[in-house]
């Protein structure tokens, strides 16, 4: 159904570059039209040296706030007027909201994060993970994990991105500050995952269209019983993760945490609670369509 697009309708919206494979516009307006909220969520395609000007004509314009993605959630913590301590700590900024002429910077990545594992039951305190790469995701993704009070271990190609990744979140740390390892020291990172209640790839290996790429470390390794939760929604179950579940281990894909990032971002907006099933619903469509 065609938005209902008056002269009170406020604008949201996403900017990225690419921006136009975004799940983002179908998941918001899906809510927005569920919740009957006078708004509407279009795509913006920014570009990387066009970004601090896009951020400063929101105000101007009266859009209540956008998304970003790549390639500007790093770059738009130096951007905005205030941060708050998610965005922080995540490094990033995947939602800005006006507040009158000022911007201020969010991340509802790590909360989207959460939720699937949250709504499944399984709790982190004093729970072994690992987590595989060490980009912007994965910052996210340790920092809710250490904070709950998990003992975690990041693996990474770069071994020097996943020891600055760890000393930046120590001071998160509720029990033990987290640990670091090279990817190419494979032995350790197969004894830690032997161990894992909890692993989690954070790396784009296997995403659509490279659906027969599995990340260096394979699911073989897992335990069986364990949790294995890949961030990748495109495909729904990356080869990794269908390994993890004929070994016997519980998998969790990406959809959760894109539509709970969404919701959050939503909520942050518009004070409205969002029906993420509307919004999952929405998306499980875009991912199947052509
Ligand atoms: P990023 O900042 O570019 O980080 C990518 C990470 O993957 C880095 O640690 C990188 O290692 C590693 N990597 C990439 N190619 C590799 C390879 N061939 N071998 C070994 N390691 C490799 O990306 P990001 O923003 O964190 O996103 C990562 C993934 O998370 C993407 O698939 C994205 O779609 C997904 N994601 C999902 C959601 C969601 O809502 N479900 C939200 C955010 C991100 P180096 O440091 O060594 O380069």
């Amino acid at each position: 159904m065609a938005p209902r697009i008056t002269g009170t309708t406020r604008l949201l919206g996403v900017f990225g570059d690419p921006v136009e494979h975004s799940l983002s516009p179908c998941m918001h307006q899906a809510a927005i039209a569920a919740l009957e909220l006078d708004y509407v969520y279009v795509p913006f395609h920014v570009r990387r040296e066009d970004l601090a000007d896009a951020l400063r004509a929101l105000p101007a314009l009266g859009v209540r706030g956008v998304n970003l993605t790549i390639p500007h959630k790093e770059r738009a913590l130096a951007l905005v007027d205030e941060v708050t301590p998610e965005a922080e700590a995540s490094g990033a900024v995947n939602t800005v909201r006006v507040e009158g002429t000022l911007l201020v910077g969010h991340c509802t990545d790590g909360a989207g994060f959460m939720a699937p594992l949250t709504s499944t039951g399984i709790a982190l305190d004093g729970v072994r993970a690992v987590v595989v790469g060490a980009g912007g995701a994965a910052r996210s993704v340790v920092h809710r994990l250490v904070s709950a009070g998990a003992a975690v271990l990041v693996a990474n190609r770069r071994a020097q991105r996943a020891a600055d990744l760890c000393a930046a979140m120590e001071r998160y740390a509720r029990r033990s500050a987290p640990r670091w390892v090279s990817l190419d020291d494979s032995a350790v990172v197969q004894a830690a995952m032997a161990e894992a209640d909890l692993v989690v790839n954070t790396t784009p290996i296997g995403m659509w269209p490279h659906l027969n790429d599995a990340p260096p470390a394979p699911a073989e390794w897992l335990r069986q019983g364990c949790t294995a939760y890949d961030l990748i929604y495109r495909p729904e179950e990356t080869l990794w993760l269908r390994r993890a579940r004929e070994r016997g281990c519980r998998t969790i894909n990406g959809i959760g945490m894109l539509v709970h990032q969404g919701a959050e971002s939503l909520a942050y907006w518009t004070g409205a609670r969002p029906p993420a099933d509307v919004m999952e619903g929405a998306v499980r469509i875009a991912l199947t369509g052509p």
